[in-house]
């Protein structure tokens, strides 16, 4: 059986970051269908999400084109490392937008009020960090 198993995988691209982190939002969407049940359309838009995702989880698993699937999980985990400085930046720093010219101006947090200084236009503007 295992040998059977190991035989049909053979040259195909397994399990990744990306399958597992679909894999959870398979989870998750089901759990959401299941406690929206009987909420119309929710709880089904919900399960075809999790049909969907599952049904991409076990192409990319029994997939033959590696370097596709190399350079998805590539471009997902660069994504996601950005998205946790991200959100390691926000425990941080606080964000706000210049008054003038919408630039992004990043302050230490926690600083009570203080007066932000746009780089960009040279404006000052006060805010609570
Ligand atoms: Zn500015």
């Amino acid at each position: 059986m295992r040998e059977k198993f190991n035989k049909f995988m053979y040259g195909r691209y397994g399990n990744d970051e990306l399958n597992q982190f679909l894999f959870k939002l398979v989870i998750g969407s089901l759990i959401i269908s299941l406690f929206t049940k009987g909420v119309r359309y929710i709880s089904d838009i919900f399960y075809y999400i999790s049909i969907c995702l599952a049904f991409s989880v076990y192409f990319r698993m029994f997939s033959k084109n590696l370097s596709k699937r190399y350079k998805e999980r590539d471009s997902f985990l660069q994504y996601s490392s950005k998205f946790k400085t991200k959100q390691s930046q926000k425990k941080l720093y606080a964000f706000f937008k210049c008054p003038s010219c919408k630039q992004k101006v990043r302050v230490p947090k926690g600083k009570g009020k203080i007066s932000i200084h746009c780089p960009k236009c040279n404006v000052d503007f006060i805010k609570k960090s």
